[in-house]
């Protein structure tokens, strides 16, 4: 299989990234400090793109291939790609919120899932599984893996606890452009596809389901949901291939510090 080779970025590019990223980190914390029961998605979305343009940034979802809004939003069974709507959020459901700005001529892009209120055991394991799922992930990140890698990492840890992953989309290479080479599946067989090399910078982004992977879109063309209607988690960081040990540029400290769960 011919694989597309990839340029590296330099390290004044990782740097402006860097900022970029941060800046999607703490556009998702001031998102997670007013997720409540009664809190419609609009006003989330209206935070965020309040927060971007104050701090001199471009919302890039917005009008990306038509995409309405600042946030992608997505509830509970939705698993990417939502509207932000007047859907009144309520106690127990999850809100994954997917943030992109673009920031000195690169784009950030960042994800989490938040719980509403109190949720139920098995949808907490599923948060933390996602996550962690994420993190693994990173952790394969490195100068001489290869994508497969990342995908393996990410699949055999959620799938350990009976959760599935989303195959039809995945993660990707950013930079001056939001998706670049390669992509980057959340499946995948160890020392397969694109190789990985210091410099390399990616979202990795798993999206786990409750129950079956099958995933169908709406009518809207955008949202995608679970097929058997169960909840779906999506946890996104930008990270830099490095060699022995990824750097990640964006982080969820600004939320995991400021919000109580
Ligand atoms: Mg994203
Ligand atoms: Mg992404």
């Amino acid at each position: 299989m011919e694989v597309k080779m990839v340029k590296p970025k330099t390290e004044e590019e990782i740097e402006l990234m860097r900022e970029n990223a941060i800046l999607v980190s703490k556009t998702l914390a001031e998102v997670g400090k007013v997720v409540a029961p009664g809190v419609t998605t609009l006003e989330l979305n209206r935070v965020a793109e309040t927060f971007i343009r104050d701090n001199g940034a471009i919302p890039s979802f917005l009008g990306y291939d038509g995409f309405p809004a600042a946030l992608c939003i997505s509830v509970n069974d939705t698993v990417v790609h939502g509207f932000p709507s007047d859907y009144v959020l309520k106690e127990g459901d999850i809100v994954s919120v997917d943030c992109g700005t673009l920031y000195k001529g690169y784009n950030g892009d960042s994800a989490y899932t938040f719980p509403v209120g109190e949720v139920d055991a098995e949808t907490r394991r599923l948060l933390d599984v996602t996550k962690e799922s994420l993190y693994r992930g990173i952790a394969a990140a490195v100068d001489g893996n290869r994508v497969g890698d990342i995908g393996h990492a990410v699949q055999s840890y959620a799938e350990s606890f009976g959760f599935s992953v989303v195959r039809e989309l995945e993660g990707h290479g950013i930079g001056k452009r939001m998706h670049e080479n390669p992509g980057v599946p959340n499946y995948g067989r160890q020392g397969h596809g694109a190789k990985l090399t210091d410099g390399m910078t990616i979202c990795i982004e798993p999206m786990i389901n409750a129950g079956t992977r099958g995933v169908y879109l709406a009518e809207n063309g955008w949202e995608v949901h679970t097929a058997d209607r169960r909840n779906s988690a999506h946890f996104e960081l930008t990270v830099v291939v490095r060699k022995g040990r990824a750097q990640q540029l964006s982080t969820f400290e600004y939320i995991e510090n400021n919000v109580k769960f």
